[in-house]
């Protein structure tokens, strides 16, 4: 079992701040803009078990395949200009190393409210895919759900 990694997003200036959950690792600094950050791990992310955000003290966390949306896109763009000389085949060949691709990549958890990631997450499986509603009342109306995924 690897350790659980997270990135947290700088609430200043966005720039993602890698930390590992360790016992002395109670606040961080963005690199960039060097605003500190407090953390706030327990047992639990020492296991890589996520209940709680260490960041926002959180319970509302979404799903997702650890995919990089910018790779994605400048591949399809490579493959729909090549597929003027290849008539249309580097597309298909793209959309087959998607459906390979994507089948492996590994999950991660995501904080609706503070955006952090976390990778090797134990109790992936406890977390739900991403909602839009529960995004929409986290984010715009400050709602806390408190664990309590929204299903309707
Ligand atoms: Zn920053
Ligand atoms: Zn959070």
């Amino acid at each position: 079992m690897s350790q659980m990694a997270v990135t947290i997003t700088c609430g200043e200036c966005g720039s993602g701040i890698h930390v590992l959950p360790t016992k002395d690792a109670e606040k961080t600094q963005c690199e960039v803009c060097h605003t500190e950050a407090p953390l706030n791990f327990d047992d639990n992310h020492f296991q890589g078990i996520l209940k709680d955000c260490p960041c926002c003290g959180r319970k509302d966390f979404y799903k997702q395949k650890d995919f990089n949306r910018k790779v994605g896109v400048v591949l399809f763009i490579i493959a729909a200009i090549a597929s003027i000389w290849t008539y249309g085949l580097s597309l298909i060949a793209l959309w087959l190393v998607d459906l390979l691709l994507f089948k492996r990549l590994p999950l991660i958890a995501i904080c609706y409210k503070c955006q952090s990631i976390f990778r090797n997450v134990s109790n992936i499986e406890e977390i739900y895919d991403f909602n839009h509603e529960m995004n929409d009342r986290i984010i715009y109306s400050d709602h806390d759900f408190k664990g309590e995924q929204l299903d309707h």
